[in-house]
């Protein structure tokens, strides 16, 4: 049996209970509506970057109108605390970013005015550094998606060999940042331009900046940009961190054999329209029906991609040696987007560890961002003097000195220039086989 009284008591701790449930509905409600509070625009020579800093995780929805062109992005439960006077500055693929009327009370909405049809993506970003949570708007020009086709034969003789260069991360992504607030997108974007101006000096080079000031450059359209250049060698530049700040020294990094491999099955799955990417042979690769050798065909041109890269990479060490501590002695192999082009030899290089105080204030000095560019510039130069790709002026006009060391014979040192013993006497008016150490050699490609 209930009493009335027992009812009474029982509605009451209910009506109770439901104004708790309100009351922290209510709570949440109020404390989940996020804030957009920051717009910033990047822009890019084929790209723009717009993100939106908002307090927490972004819910949001996004669809383009046309006529005229515009992106519309309605953030759910959140509010703007932007103004939106002066967004833009210079960047001549939006016109305008405003707000318009919210779909529902609570939700915002921004638009983008846009000058073209841009390709698009919109995703989150999770908190990092300095940054909190961010909603991202990629838009890319639509030709630079299409691929450039290269034919390495009917290229011009006599080309530059064109080294592209990756200054690591830009823009919305500071790479690591050190104790003592330097960022590593700075110090690497210096360390490119100075390397830059070190190899367009260079008779028969010619630098490719893949990042040229303060901006992102997603991981996949490295090698695409480089590929665009028909970049020859594409270095890509970091700083190292790390937890504790003991660690320092620098260290180059190649392509894991496991993660090209399942690189190039995949090559092989579109071979139709990935055949330029495996450099001379892909013509074949692309015609023939018989898979077996397609995969023989692009794995060779794979491997000696592979082996290109860690030629160079070694090149790289024996100069970053004298210019500074090493914390790897051989180079490291890794799974990295950005090494992964099957076409191009690609090294990242890891400067010095950012983490480590010593370390920072040289990355940080001209003096010895200069020295790490000298370094790397005559790394380049050497693995070009012994892999000048066909048609290109390096390969026409190469002539170097070499100076006989101890135990080295005419035979040995034809072996490493890839000349023959007779060329090598013709071209030193030389009447026997024996050399002596120290004498100097001249060494001309033989044609
Ligand atoms: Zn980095």
């Amino acid at each position: 049996m209930i009493t009335n009284y027992e009812i009474k008591i029982i509605l009451s701790y209910t009506l109770k209970l439901l104004l708790l449930f309100f009351t922290l509905c209510i709570c949440i409600k109020s404390h989940a509506a996020n804030s957009i509070n920051g717009i910033r625009v990047w822009p890019a020579p084929d790209n723009t970057r717009v993100v939106f800093d908002l307090v927490q995780k972004p819910d949001y929805k996004y669809f383009s109108l046309s006529s005229p062109k515009r992106l519309v992005i309605d953030f759910n439960d959140s509010k703007s605390l932007i103004s939106f006077q002066n967004i833009i500055k210079e960047d001549h693929r939006i016109k305008k970013i405003r707000k318009s009327k919210p779909k529902s009370k609570n939700s915002t909405r921004i638009v983008l005015e846009l000058a073209d049809n841009f390709q698009l993506t919109v995703f989150p970003l999770a908190p990092t550094g300095q940054y909190g949570n961010r909603l991202v708007v990629d838009l890319y020009d639509k030709n630079t998606s299409t691929r450039t086709v290269i034919n390495k034969k009917s290229a011009n003789s006599n080309r530059d060999i064109v080294v592209a260069i990756v200054a690591g991360h830009g823009g919305d992504d500071p790479g690591s940042i050190g104790a003592r607030g330097s960022y590593e997108k700075r110090i690497t974007l210096a360390i490119a331009k100075k390397l830059e101006k070190l190899i367009n000096n260079h008779q028969g080079m010619k630098a490719a900046m893949i990042r040229t000031s303060d901006y992102y450059v997603a991981h996949d359209r490295k090698p695409k940009l480089a590929r665009k250049n028909k970049a020859d060698l594409l270095i890509s530049l970091h700083a190292d961190a790390f937890t504790s700040p003991k660690p320092s020294g620098a260290s180059v990094l190649v392509q894991s054999t496991r993660r090209a491999n399942s690189e190039t099955s995949r090559v092989i799955a579109n071979r139709q329209k990935e055949s330029e990417l495996l450099g001379g042979a892909g013509e074949t690769i692309k015609n023939t029906k018989d898979d077996n050798l397609a995969i023989t065909l692009a794995d060779m041109s794979k491997e000696h991609t592979m082996k290109s890269s860690y030629e160079f990479a070694t090149h790289v060490l024996k100069q970053l040696k004298k210019v500074t501590k090493l914390h790897k002695k051989q180079p490291e192999g890794l799974s990295l987007a950005v090494l992964k082009a099957p076409d191009i030899p690609s090294v990242l290089i890891e400067t010095g560890f950012i983490s480590n105080p010593t370390d920072e204030k040289d990355l940080n000095s001209s003096v010895h961002q200069q020295k790490l560019a000298k370094a790397i510039y005559t790394a380049v130069d050497s693995y070009f003097i012994r892999n000048s790709p066909e048609g290109t002026l390096l390969a026409a006009t190469k002539e170097i000195d070499h100076n006989i060391i101890h135990g080295e014979s005419l035979s040995v040192v034809a072996h490493r220039y890839k000349v023959s013993v007779e060329h090598l006497k013709k071209t030193n008016n030389l009447t026997s086989n024996t050399v002596r150490v120290g004498q100097t050699l001249k060494i001309k490609r033989e044609n």
